[in-house]
This record gives structure tokens, sequence and C-alpha cells, in this order.
């Protein structure tokens, strides 16, 4: 199981003291089958990186620029650039930078730049409310997985994070019989038109201590893409926790 903490543009310095109790769990628990990968702002790319050093905590940036090395793109950072900070995850194709104008063309872009620096992509795919509300859903997650995954050679590192828009930061989640449904119609077309033998989907929406008992009884989820309830250690710990004991 994945659990992946997405601080979006939130932390500082001093919210990297919370990470000590969750060092200190995934010591504990170090035997245990599930992976905690951390995305903070690029800000704290660095201190994190030497926080978690020697853990079994892993470091993922929230998003890249497609250029694999450098270039006059003011205010971006590279994949190669995130990876020598000791990014071993970035998150591409988040509802978030969609709704500031990334299309599947450039999130395919980025995909492939990511891809041949070796780093494990979280592809975020999802449908909107008004696109559920007229039936859309299959067809929105289809387009999104082909444009973004065309001609991507090494498909081995992508993990799917099927994050509906109307679920992100409302507390509303898809129903239980729904998502377990979506979910294998995704790893469908990973299988069938990707040939990717065992892919891998999380669920990011709205996730927390309290539903994620009932989320986690899905068998094809493979984790958890946690936005809001990741910024508090106790509640990242608790919802780890629930899912794997
Ligand atoms: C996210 O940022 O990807 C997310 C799922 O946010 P939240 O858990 O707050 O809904």
């Amino acid at each position: 199981m994945y659990f992946i903490a997405n601080w979006k543009m939130y932390g500082d310095l001093k919210s990297l003291n919370s990470m000590k109790k969750v060092i200190r769990f995934s010591k504990i628990n170090i035997k245990k089958k599930f992976k905690i990968v951390y995305c903070p702002p690029y800000t704290l790319l660095d201190s994190f990186s030497k926080k978690i050093n020697k853990t079994k905590i892993e470091l993922g940036a929230q998003n890249c620029h497609f250029e694999l090395y450098n270039g006059p793109y003011t205010g971006s950072i590279s994949p190669t650039m995130i990876k020598k900070i000791g990014c071993k995850y970035v998150i591409i194709g988040h509802s978030e930078n969609r709704l500031e104008g990334e299309n599947d063309n450039l999130i395919n872009k980025k995909i492939k730049s990511c891809s041949k620096c070796n780093l494990n992509i979280i592809f975020c795919i999802g449908e909107s409310l008004s696109e559920k509300k007229k039936n859309m859903t299959r067809k929105v997650l289809k387009t999104q997985l082909l444009k973004g995954l065309s001609k991507i050679r090494f498909l081995n590192k992508i993990l799917i994070a099927y994050e509906p828009v109307w679920s992100i930061g409302t507390g509303v989640i898809p129903k239980i019989k729904d998502l377990e449904k979506d979910i294998i119609f995704i790893k469908n077309i990973l299988k069938n038109n990707f040939k990717i033998k065992n892919p891998k989907v999380l669920y990011g929406g709205s996730v927390n201590d309290k539903n994620v008992k009932n989320l986690a009884s899905i068998s094809s989820i493979d984790g958890f893409l946690v936005g809001g309830a990741s910024q508090k250690a106790k509640k990242f710990i608790d919802i780890v926790k629930k899912t794997i004991n």
C-alpha cells in the first residue's frame, strides 16, 4: 500500500518537526509492507530530504517542468533537479494544476521526461462534478489515460491516482461500489491498452482517519493520495494504521 502525503502550498521549516512522529512510526513498523511518500512544497524538499535520510519514508515533488535538465523557464524546476535533491517520486497532472491550465498534452510531455529520469510518477486523473453529472466519468478517465500515457516507453514506474475533482478538499467521497468499479475500469485500460501487468491505482479525495477503513475495504486499491489530512502527523499516521492493521 502507498500513502502519499501531498502538502500542497502549505508548510514551513517548523512543520518539519512533526516528521519526528512519522519517522518513529515508520521505524516501529519497518517490516510491514507499505510505503510512505511525502510531497512537500519545493522550498522544503532539501530539508525534508536530510530529515528523512536513512528512514523508510521517501520523498516526492508536487510537480515539475517538462524540460529534463535546465532551460530558460523562470519559476520552474526540472525532473533532474528534483531527482538530485532526493526525490524518487513526482505528482503529475494534479487537478489543481489542470485547473491552472495544464492540459493532457503538457502532462504527457512531463510524464515522458520524468520517466526518462527514472522517477516514480504519481499520475493524477479524475472527472469534474459536471462531467460526473453528465455520466462522462469513464470517457474522461479513458481520455486522460490514453493521452497522458501516449508513447511512454517505460510504464513500470507509473502509479495512477484516481482523484475525482468533486471529492478533493470537499469531504465528499465516492460510493464504495462505484469507486471499486472505476478502479477496475482504470486497471483494465492499463492492462489492455498499455500492457501493464500489475497496474497500481491509488485513490485520492478527502481521505481521512474516519473514512479510510471503508475505502481500504476495496481490494483493488493500492493506496491513497492524501491532501489536507496529511498535514497533521497524527491524522496521517492514523490513516496508515487503520489501513495496514
Ligand atoms: C489531493 O491534494 O490530492 C487531495 C486528495 O486532497 P484532499 O485529501 O484534501 O481532498
